[in-house]
């Protein structure tokens, strides 16, 4: 068998980020996917971040502008497409768990937490001032501006359930908000969490194009396979994998396209003042996934 040139660098180990994170071995090498920030464990095929992330450009990054201009045309203006997707998500949640207490890590402006504040005792946990305070006094929820890992006010084993939307490929230390979630719950409690699929059919069409590979803000990219593995190295039994659709308004479109993607500004001011504020689509490219998971019971249990 002859083996090229390239083939032999894309399998030349990389010291970057070992030990896997997921499988805690390696070697990493590089991502057959036209990118040369990013790199593959060769033993589990979770793909990461070289190097990991800089402190700064992360800390940075979480400043008001993430969902006014960054990442999001305006977060409070799509909160009709964010609150439906949400519904989605709650509609899923209620298959597992009606009520009790809830925690949200990533709770932005609290549109999740709006929707399920009937039905649980709940609080959240966000980087953005600006979106805690907008939970915190508009919507009269309790968020909070810190991180979930600095939260020692919560009893171990009280919590029923822990959400974490589009969240977890943002953390710099992944599993070490899974090993604290699984303390805060209940046995028995669920963890619902969606985040991209590097291996669906649209990833590996896209490679270096894939839409949900932002190198900025996304520092870890996982597999129905190695956010499984994660989730079980963390004490978690995976329940269900999903590939729900979602609905995107035809503003944020327009931004992604327009703004983020062509640097075209003025063109997309001058469309989007045409454009109803409510107009969504429905899309599915079964790329995110939505894992429920929970902790398990103890074997002496019997409830
Ligand atoms: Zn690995």
């Amino acid at each position: 068998m002859t083996v090229s040139l390239r083939d032999a660098a894309d399998r030349a180990p990389i010291a970057c980020c070992d030990p896997c994170l997921v499988c805690a071995g390696g070697p990493f090498v590089a991502y057959a996917g036209g990118r040369p920030d990013l790199a593959r464990c060769a033993a589990c095929g979770f793909v990461t971040m070289r190097g990991g992330a800089d402190p700064e450009t992360l800390s940075s990054l979480y400043e008001q502008d993430y969902f006014h201009g960054a990442e999001y045309a305006d977060y409070v203006r799509d909160r009709p497409a964010l609150q439906r997707n949400f519904g989605e998500r709650v509609k899923t949640m209620r298959r597992y768990c009606r009520s009790g207490t809830l925690l949200e890590i990533g709770c932005a402006y609290g549109f999740f937490l709006d929707l399920v504040r009937d039905q649980f005792d709940c609080r959240g946990y966000d980087r953005v001032e600006t979106a805690v305070a907008y939970a915190n006094k508009v919507l009269s929820l309790r968020a909070e501006c810190k991180d979930f890992l600095a939260e020692n006010s919560i009893p171990a084993g009280s919590i029923d359930v822990v959400a974490m939307w589009d969240v977890i490929e943002h953390l710099e230390n992944p599993e070490r908000y899974l090993e604290r979630t699984r303390s805060l719950l209940k046995e028995g409690g669920y963890l619902f969490l969606t985040t991209g699929d590097i291996d669906s059919w649209n990833a590996r069409r896209r490679k270096a194009k894939w839409r949900l590979i932002k190198i900025r803000s996304h520092l870890h990219f996982f597999s129905r396979d190695t956010i499984g593995r994660l989730l079980e190295r963390q004490g978690f039994e995976v329940i269900d994998v999903s590939y729900p659709g979602y609905f995107r308004s035809i503003d944020q479109m327009l931004y992604n396209i327009l703004v983020l993607g062509k640097n075209h500004p003025r063109l997309y001011r001058l469309l989007s003042f045409f454009i109803p504020r409510k107009a969504m689509l429905y899309i599915n490219l079964f790329d995110i996934m939505c894992v429920v998971a929970r902790r398990p019971r103890a074997a002496s249990s019997t409830a």
